[in-house]
């Protein structure tokens, strides 16, 4: 099966501006910025998206959102606030199936979710 557009980043087979790294998670630049700054923070695991999450997943996501809150501290975003989304399937416009948080600040973000 061909390997996932995220699993080829975490596996440096493409390239990406790293903005965090160890050995169970990695942030980076997205693409297409949104917003001033657009960071994806992705486990290394290859789950595919929410739905997929297991029992033995709860301490990787609440360590994705740590690693989000270091960086906003390297941003300096935690005065003025920050947006983090999770696209979920056909619905949710789910694009790449490789799970993700968006981090999204910089800019007020307005109050439309949908
Ligand atoms: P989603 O719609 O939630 O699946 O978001 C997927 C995100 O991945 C989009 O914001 C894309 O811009 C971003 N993206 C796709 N390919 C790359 C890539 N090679 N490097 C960085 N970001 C990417
Ligand atoms: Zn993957």
């Amino acid at each position: 099966m061909e390997e996932c557009i995220f699993c080829k980043i975490i596996n440096k087979e493409i390239p990406s501006t790293i903005e965090y790294e160890d050995d169970e998670i990695i942030a980076f630049k997205d693409i297409a910025p949104v917003a001033p700054i657009h960071i994806l923070v992705i486990p290394k695991k290859h789950i595919k998206s929410l739905v997929e999450l297991e029992q033995e997943d709860e301490a990787l996501i609440g360590k994705i959102y740590r690693i989000i809150n270091k960086l906003a501290d390297k941003y300096e975003i935690k005065e003025k606030g920050y947006r983090v989304v999770v696209n979920c399937g056909e619905d949710g416009v789910q694009e790449v199936q490789h799970l993700h948080f968006h981090l999204l600040a910089g800019k007020h973000l307005g109050c439309k979710i949908g």
